[in-house]
């Protein structure tokens, strides 16, 4: 039931059901959630405030790469203080009720924070931070790592830059007898609607110097795995995976929502249910800046495309074709094939054209 309430429940399906593949973690250790135990004495540093969050393990991987995640920062750390030592102007309360929140600001925007909210926003884009940022001692405190994987990667980091002659691997979402979701109007399933939007994308972007590759050109199912091993063995430089999403019987949930993978020591923003363990490191988080810096191209291009409700950056780890990449991965549920307006839209080839072009022009 909880998969029937909670989104395009078939990432997962067909050759590969429950539980997600797990073959480049060797632990099944659970990280605890963090247990808040800082001391307010005006004895600490003004700058940082240790808590008793447990680090996340480094795991030996099995993949042709090994990988080791950055070293973690685990304190908490004032964003006045963060911000004097990146040379940006201090962060600014912008509003005190219902809660009060702040801004920052780089020269590649602004990014708000509101204090006891794992919802953020980038230049007006939502995405989902692991932990809500806290008041201590009247000041704005961000946990490390939201700092390093979340603020770092869209205030400091240069944006993502894509040369020529790249490789675009494009993963339309089901196929074959793994039908995905269905359209509530007509029952059309959703594998149809994502194989029509990768070909519109494939076009579009054929003629601007991109090499694209489709992980399926027909109806067939192919496991996660293998649109993984796909995108391997054509070098791909980046991966897209494209999906519609479903709420039935909720008729009234609409939206757009990018995935990329949790970084360590993070909780992630949906689990479907299933296991979410922090301490998991996979040979995707290898590229945890760009999956951010990716994603957030490709959502504020179809966002503003599409027009739909803007649900989100957001985190998961268990999305099968993301966690094996070796190169920046995105999942993209382009709008609710249970919601009634939506799906009239996602029907109509205008509207898909729509979409296509918007993932193309992110990519230019
Ligand atoms: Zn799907």
């Amino acid at each position: 039931m909880l998969l029937l309430l909670t989104g395009c429940n078939s990432v997962y399906q067909g050759s590969e059901a429950q539980p997600p593949p797990r073959e480049w973690s060797l632990t099944n250790e659970v990280v605890q959630p963090a247990l808040v135990k800082r001391n307010p004495s005006k004895n600490l540093p003004p700058h940082s405030v240790v808590k008793t969050i447990s680090a996340p393990a480094v795991h030996p991987i099995s993949s042709p790469q090994k990988v080791s995640p950055p070293a973690p920062i685990l304190t908490w750390t004032s964003l006045d203080r963060w911000a004097v030592e990146n040379k940006l102007a201090a962060p600014r309360k912008i509003s005190n009720s219902p809660v009060a929140s702040y801004s920052i600001s780089s020269h590649h925007g602004t990014m708000i924070l509101e204090i006891g909210s794992r919802e953020a926003s980038w230049n007006g884009l939502t995405m989902h931070l692991g932990f809500a940022p806290e008041i201590i001692d009247d000041q704005i405190f961000v946990y490390g790592l939201d700092l390093q994987k979340n603020l770092e990667p869209l205030l400091l980091d240069e944006p993502l830059a894509f040369g020529t002659n790249r490789v675009l691997v494009l993963d339309p979402g089901h196929g074959g007898a793994n039908v995905g979701t269905h359209s509530l109007t007509d029952g059309r399933f959703e594998k149809e609607f994502t194989l029509d939007w990768a070909r519109r994308i494939q076009t579009l972007l054929a003629t601007n110097g991109w090499k694209v590759f489709l992980t399926r050109t027909n109806d067939s199912d192919l496991a996660l795995s293998n649109r993984v091993n796909f995108a391997e063995a054509h070098h791909a430089d980046l991966f897209v995976s494209l999906h519609f999403n479903s709420a039935a019987p909720d008729k009234i949930q609409n939206g757009l929502e990018t995935y990329c993978l949790t970084p360590s020591g993070m909780p992630s923003t949906l689990t479907r249910g299933y296991s979410d363990l922090w301490s998991d490191h996979y040979p995707n988080n290898a590229f945890d800046v760009e999956n951010l810096q990716f994603a957030v191209r490709l959502h504020a291009a179809v966002l503003h495309a599409s027009g739909e409700e803007d649900r989100g950056i957001r985190r998961a780890r268990f999305m099968g074709v993301l966690l094996g990449q070796r190169r920046p991965a995105v999942l993209i549920e382009g709008g609710y094939l249970s919601n009634t307006r939506e799906t009239e839209k996602i029907e109509s080839a205008e509207f898909r054209e729509k979409l296509a072009e918007a993932v193309a022009n992110a990519l230019k």
